[in-house]
């Protein structure tokens, strides 16, 4: 099967490459990319499409999804949760350890790679608790976990509280070549809290989560990783404190890469006064001036990558009094597009954002994709920039109907979803 991608402004940060050019896939990998790779050359068993005005990047990668399978099929399956993700662009999703069992197992990791093999959508990629059923007490088989499949280890939804289990963690990881994702809260600060401490959760009577929850954290797993000389990457950074404290490592050389997720830049906790509880995520919502900070974080590349965090949820699990709804939001199929934002605003180049959803998640899970380059698996996505759309819940692949985003009007949106050489999205 022979495609071909013609004249498409191909952006790929793995080759420094942002410009108008042809792409040539073959049998499921990259052949060439290039201007007239087909003259003289007849196309009777292939296809052609012609992407003027489209960007053609590597496949994006969403390094932090929650696919809610074993265990919350009634949320996200597997298969649904595939099929989100290749309608949202990802070819490629690493799936967050907390189900149901926790992915703490050698048979838990193996059976999400089966059922995402039988689905064949998007690649998924497990990622493996830390700790014993994520309780923070007892490493989990690192090594049984490698080789049955895991890519890197989280106890993503719950802090590992324990400075010294954390400690071993790194240095068992490092190795193995394999990456640690820290949830950074201080539990006994977030206590309780169910929103960012600050005045709205004064004025709505909620309970408060302070930034220093999550910066504490941070600021400790810095010193660690810089004690062990181990790589660390922190998921979901959602405060201005955390973002100064990871670019001070990183200027001293710590081996710190740093995430935030679509909605940390764009909602404030000002979005909770509608007591609309797809606003609760975790960690919150935070000030306007943590917004701010986030953005910058992106631009200066303190923060190498944005994930989705996608946390689908039923209905029943957010239709109930704020105190007790889920936390979590569905992202896999506005990520995208809430992220281009930041390029039509001037926080981000386009070539910066694709490298933030593609190269570096991609060297982070030391996974072989994020590349156009000559040989490589054909993982693209093709984006149409200036395609108008309005998010609607009740069109989403997931099952997790659960966005504070729905009805937003939206410039930009992935149109081709290539996995493989083969098209596993189609809107053009
Ligand atoms: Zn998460």
């Amino acid at each position: 099967m022979t495609l071909l991608l013609k004249g498409g402004r191909v952006i790929d940060p793995s080759r420094k490459v942002d410009g108008q050019a042809d792409l040539l896939i073959e049998n499921g990998k990259i052949v060439s990319s290039g201007k007239a790779l087909t003259k003289g050359k007849t196309f009777s068993d292939g296809e052609v499409l012609d992407l003027n005005g489209k960007w053609v990047v590597p496949g994006l990668i969403d390094m932090h999804t929650h696919l809610r399978e074993p265990g919350f099929e009634y949320k996200e399956t597997i298969a649904s949760g595939s099929e989100a993700a290749v309608a949202g662009g990802f070819c490629s999703v690493a799936c967050m350890p907390n189900t149901d069992p926790i992915n703490d197992n050698r048979s838990v990791t193996e059976f999400i790679g089966r059922k995402a093999a039988e689905c064949g959508l998007a690649n998924v990629y497990p990622i493996a608790a830390i700790t014993m059923k994520s309780e923070g007490a007892f490493l989990s088989e690192f090594w049984d976990l490698k080789d049955a499949g895991a890519i890197g280890f989280s106890d993503d939804g719950k802090p590992v509280m324990n400075a010294a289990v954390l400690r071993r963690a790194l240095e068992y990881a490092s190795s193995l070549d394999m990456p640690v994702i820290v949830h950074c809260e201080d539990k006994n600060l977030s206590a309780g809290g169910v929103m960012h401490e600050g005045a709205v959760a004064t004025q709505l009577g909620l309970s408060g989560i302070p930034a220093i929850a999550e910066e504490i954290m941070v600021a400790r797993d810095l010193l660690l990783a810089e004690y062990t000389g181990a790589s660390i990457h922190i998921a979901h950074v959602s405060t201005a404190g955390a973002v100064r404290l990871i670019r001070e490592a990183k200027s001293r050389g710590v081996r710190v890469t740093g995430e935030t997720a679509p909605h940390y830049f764009s909602l404030a906790d000002e979005a909770l006064r509608s007591f609309d509880t797809n606003t609760k995520v975790y960690p919150p919502l935070r000030s306007h001036e943590d917004c701010k900070a986030i953005r910058e974080g992106l631009s200066d590349g303190t923060l190498d990558v944005i994930a989705s965090d996608h946390a689908p949820h039923a209905r029943t699990d957010k239709e109930v009094e704020f105190d007790y709804a889920a936390s979590g939001l569905t992202g896999l199929e506005t990520s995208l597009a809430l992220s281009l934002k930041l390029v039509a605003e001037g926080a981000l180049t386009a070539s910066d954002l694709i490298e933030k959803m593609t190269l570096n998640p991609a060297r982070i899970l030391r996974i072989p994709k994020g590349t156009l380059a000559a040989g490589a698996d054909a993982d693209i996505t093709v984006i149409d920039p200036g395609r108008q759309w309005t998010i609607d819940r009740t069109l989403f692949r997931s099952r997790g109907k659960n966005t504070p985003f729905h009805g937003w009007i939206m410039k930009g949106k992935p149109v081709l979803t290539i996995v493989g050489g083969v098209i596993r999205y189609r809107d053009v």
